[in-house]
């Protein structure tokens, strides 16, 4: 169902201390190991071990996210803020 494609994401938001974004492939949430988002800018990530409820199949979808991706405080907007 995945494509190949390596999409770009222009967001990061923050949620439980964790960096992360909306998937582009899938819609759903992924977050990055990486505590810096100067690592995360411009970095590949494949969203792995995610798999849909609806469909059963993983995404297994690549990203990039941009190199001047904006930071987002309510991008994952849980009233924790
Ligand atoms: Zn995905």
């Amino acid at each position: 169902m995945s494509t190949n494609e390596i999409l770009i994401v222009n967001k990061i938001g923050r949620a439980d201390g964790d960096y992360g974004c909306y998937c582009p492939h899938c819609g759903k949430p992924m977050f990055f190991s990486e505590d810096d988002l100067d690592d995360i800018r411009g970095s590949q990530y494949q969203h792995s071990r995610v798999i849909s409820l609806m469909t059963g199949e993983r995404c297994d979808g690549w990203l990039e996210v941009s190199a001047d991706a904006g930071f987002s405080r309510i991008l994952f907007d849980q009233g924790e803020e």
